[in-house]
């Protein structure tokens, strides 16, 4: 009859459908393992760099700035552990059975001093226009991701949250390059300027060794971040104006640093360029990092869908359609970041800095005022 099957044929059929459905199962299966191997790579494709980008490892990092000289001690000079402990400003050991290593309680003192260097740095930077903020300190992955860090990553320096799409911020930069996604921004309203003060998480994989010792490196601290959304013309102005911020900032606390233009092996896939700052940490006797000033152009506006939709430099023509009026085509606007106050590392460089022989600190004087007026830490008696 037509339309029948043979009986055998039809079974046939019955199951090469079987089979197709379970190939196709199979090779779904296959497609997202292969999209998210792929979206992997892609993420580790980095930034183009700056064309005066030294070229090279760490070590060929260029000098572009130096402020202030290695104080001299004419007395033994302790470390910050040390003069912590003399002080009563940490306790690692409690903090280690509570938490793990790698982190700290602050205590006395040492609290005042965290909060007056939060105070003080959002107090200068919002005068220079920048808009305060205190971000969400958990995020969706997916901004991470867009943000150019890899929480997938093995050896990844991002906390995940088990059982969630959501990860523990290692920077205020991923939820303040967020604020935006999505959008297009006003053309008037750029550049848009923000100063944020978060906690930030880093699980500091692969770090070890005397470089982490004490405060230097720790799972979690706080820091106040700088962070910029502008014209793509204007982008490496403002890396500059930013690390002007930077370079003013530590050098009214009367520190002695170095500004380095970071060579292309340092730079992580984001930047475009980096300007990172090294403190002189005598009771560690070597620089240290302090912050660093990224140029990402681009790069996390792409990611993140921030765009921007510039004026016309000339009025539009008299017979120009509709619509063209409001502007051109939309333009990724750039991003950049840049650290005022890591707080941890800026407690060692104070501490040891500013020490005397009499095992006592002296504040420096932009942070008083932040302090109840407290002009030195003594030892107690
Ligand atoms: P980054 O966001 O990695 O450029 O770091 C900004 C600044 O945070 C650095 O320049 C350091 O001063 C500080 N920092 C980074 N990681 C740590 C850490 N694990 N512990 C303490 N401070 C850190």
């Amino acid at each position: 009859m037509k339309g029948k099957l043979d009986p055998s044929v039809r079974q046939a059929l019955v199951e090469e459908g079987k089979n197709l459905k379970e190939t196709l199962i199979g090779l779904e299966e296959d497609l997202v393992e292969l999209t998210d191997k792929l979206q992997l790579e892609a993420q580790s494709i980095p930034n183009a760099t700056h064309p005066d980008v030294p070229v090279g490892s760490e070590e060929s990092s260029v000098v572009r700035k130096e402020v202030g000289s290695q104080r001299s001690f004419n007395f033994t000079i302790k470390d910050h552990l040390q003069l912590g402990k003399e002080l009563d400003l940490f306790d690692f050991d409690a903090a280690a059975e509570v938490s793990g290593s790698k982190f700290y309680y602050l205590k006395n003192e040492a609290v005042l001093l965290e909060m007056a260097l939060i105070n003080w740095a959002i107090s200068e930077v919002s005068k220079k226009g920048f808009t305060p903020l205190i971000t969400p300190e958990i995020v969706r992955s997916s901004v991470v991701e867009k943000c150019g860090f890899q929480p997938r990553a093995q050896n990844t320096q991002v906390y995940s949250i088990e059982n969630s799409d959501q990860c523990l911020i290692g920077t205020a930069e991923i939820p303040v390059g967020g604020i935006h996604m999505d959008s297009i921004l006003l053309d008037s309203a750029l550049p848009l300027k923000y100063v944020a003060y978060s906690h930030c998480f880093r699980t500091e994989a692969g770090a070890a060794g005397a470089a982490t010792r004490g405060l230097y490196r720790v799972h979690q601290f706080s820091k106040v971040e700088m962070f910029i959304f502008c014209r793509p013309e204007e982008s490496d102005k403002w890396h500059e104006e930013l690390i002007t911020i930077e370079e003013d900032l530590y050098a009214s606390l009367g520190l002695h640093f170095k500004t380095l233009d970071m060579a292309t092996g340092d730079l992580g896939a984001p930047a475009y360029r980096k300007f990172d700052i090294e403190a002189w940490m005598p009771g560690l006797e070597r620089y240290g990092e302090i912050s660093s000033a990224s140029n990402c152009t681009d790069y996390q506006s792409r990611r993140l869908g921030i765009r921007y939709r510039p004026t016309p430099s000339e009025p539009p023509p008299a017979n120009a359609k509709k619509g063209k009026a409001a502007g051109g085509p939309t333009q990724f606007v750039h991003t950049l970041n840049a650290t005022a106050v890591a707080v941890p590392r800026l407690i060692v460089c104070i501490l040891e800095n500013f020490q005397q022989d009499d095992g006592s600190i002296v504040i420096p004087e932009p942070l008083r005022p932040f302090m109840g007026g407290l002009e030195v830490l003594s030892p107690k008696s």
